[in-house]
């Protein structure tokens, strides 16, 4: 194996965000479980964490993340949609004529014109 690693992905959309002048780029890697923030020297466990941690911290977007399987989505709304579908599997749109429950209203559009 060469020394060269492979660059990795993670740089190159972190590259393409705005780096305010005068900030170095830290490619520093304590560990293969350890991932640093570029713009501020934070290390965290999961390069997930440090996409995250950048969105937030130095984007400001506001990241509404998923406590059960850590997807992330840009509004509460899609979270909770998620939440509700994938998680409580809660099927919020029911049929008035038989006892059939869709997670989406085109769901339970298509059934209604394919039964009925
Ligand atoms: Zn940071
Ligand atoms: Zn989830
Ligand atoms: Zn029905």
């Amino acid at each position: 194996m060469s020394t060269n690693q492979a660059p990795c992905p993670l740089s190159y959309a972190f590259d393409a965000l705005m780096l305010p002048p005068g900030v170095s780029i830290e490619k520093t890697k304590r560990s293969k479980m350890t991932y640093t923030c570029k713009l501020c020297g934070a290390c965290f466990a999961r390069n997930s964490n440090v996409k995250r941690h950048v969105k937030e911290v130095h984007v400001n977007l506001r990241i509404y993340e998923c406590e059960h399987c850590f997807s992330d989505f840009s509004t509460k709304r899609n979270l909770l949609r998620h939440k509700q579908a994938v998680h409580e599997k809660k099927k919020p749109w029911s049929c008035d004529e038989c006892d059939y429950q869709g997670q989406e209203q085109w769901i339970l559009n298509s059934h209604k014109r394919r039964k009925h």
